[in-house]
């Protein structure tokens, strides 16, 4: 087997963790590098003992120099919350990290890889959402600021590739959840669960009648992998994420019955440009890699409870 060295940057976030160790665990050689702003040493630690292993604290907005066979670029705040925290920061990040990475896949000729988002199809006015479809975004909402830092990322990777024959592939992920979600970074699945296991108030924004499609870490790493070594004239963009999609009432119901808890619901405003309505076509993702999600919801949730239950 060939050991490839392959960089992620956001290695040490929710995703950026689980696909470190399993690449790790794949017989690679990994690099993970992080500022630290929503991710942890703490979700690499056990990963440290691996000589294969290195951890560099870098902010992908400042240039960075390694030869590696393939990059997955995920740095960049994932929950609104953070990455409302300081929006020109998350601009810089999406915007100057892809940059800065494309101009390294450029040099050294590896393979690159952008986490980019469901998002960039904004409240979407097509549903379920395909490939094709190019968003509804509001370009100065509370949103925007990851919305189109993530659409413009995507127009670099483009670019770098048809001018300079940059080898991208450009992942759209829809709502992930599992193990190592930071405890309280908003998202309404560990929200949700958090609260449950505390007893405390559920929160949900607005009436609860917006939906939303879950994909479980597992499955969403395994189109990821299988997306950066898909045949090299699959540039994507492709949808992976889960088409089950529930209402966030369906979702604190199914948080409810799974913690047995006494948490009651309630119901707060709900924030602007929240996306009304989220399900991916998956259509692409199964032609051109043969892959589809195997998880449940409630399976994957049984998982993601257990984990917190462990931290809370
Ligand atoms: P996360 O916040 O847990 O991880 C992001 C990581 O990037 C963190 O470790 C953070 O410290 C790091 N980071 C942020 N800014 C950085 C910078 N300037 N330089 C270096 N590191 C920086 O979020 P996540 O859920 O693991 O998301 C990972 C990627 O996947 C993100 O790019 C996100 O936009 C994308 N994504 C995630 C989801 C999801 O549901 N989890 C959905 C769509 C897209
Ligand atoms: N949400 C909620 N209660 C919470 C946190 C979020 O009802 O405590 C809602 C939020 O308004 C949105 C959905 O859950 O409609 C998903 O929110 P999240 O922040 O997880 O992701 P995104 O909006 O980026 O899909």
């Amino acid at each position: 087997m060939i050991r490839k060295k392959i960089l992620v940057t956001g290695g040490a976030g929710f995703l950026g963790s689980h696909l470190c160790e399993r690449l790790l665990n794949e017989g690679n050689e990994v690099v993970c590098l992080d500022n630290y702003f929503t991710g942890q040493k703490q979700n690499v630690v056990h990963l440290l003992k691996n000589p294969f292993f290195e951890l560099i604290r870098h902010d992908v907005t400042m240039p960075f120099y390694i030869e590696v066979d393939q990059i997955y670029n995920l740095a960049c705040p994932a929950s609104p919350i953070h990455y409302q925290y300081n929006p020109i920061k998350t601009v810089k990040t999406s915007v100057m990290g892809a940059i800065n990475m494309l101009g390294l896949a450029k040099r050294i000729k590896a393979r690159i890889l952008q986490a980019s988002t469901s998002e960039v199809y904004g409240d979407p006015e097509v549903h379920p959402q395909v490939e094709s479809y190019w968003g509804h975004v509001n370009p100065i909402g509370i949103r925007s600021c990851y919305d189109e830092g993530k659409r413009i990322a995507e127009t670099l990777f483009v670019n770098y590739h048809q001018q300079n024959n940059v080898r991208i592939k450009i992942m759209r992920i829809f709502n992930t959840y599992g193990p190592r979600m930071h405890p309280s970074d908003g998202r309404v699945v560990s929200n949700f669960i958090v609260q449950a296991l505390r007893g405390e108030n559920i929160t949900i924004y607005g009436d609860g009648s917006q939906s939303r499609s879950f994909c479980y870490v597992d499955d969403l790493l395994e189109g990821m992998i299988r997306l950066m070594n898909s045949r090299e004239d699959f540039t994507g963009p492709v949808n992976i994420g889960n088409p089950n999609e529930f209402t966030m009432l369906e979702l604190a119901e199914k948080v409810i019955k799974l913690t047995g808890t006494d948490s009651k619901i309630i119901y707060m405003p709900l924030p602007a440009d929240d996306p009304t309505q989220r399900q991916p076509n998956i259509s692409l993702a199964k032609k051109e890699l043969g892959w589809e999600p195997k998880v449940m919801l409630e399976e994957g949730l049984v998982k993601t409870i257990d984990y917190f239950k462990s931290i809370v």
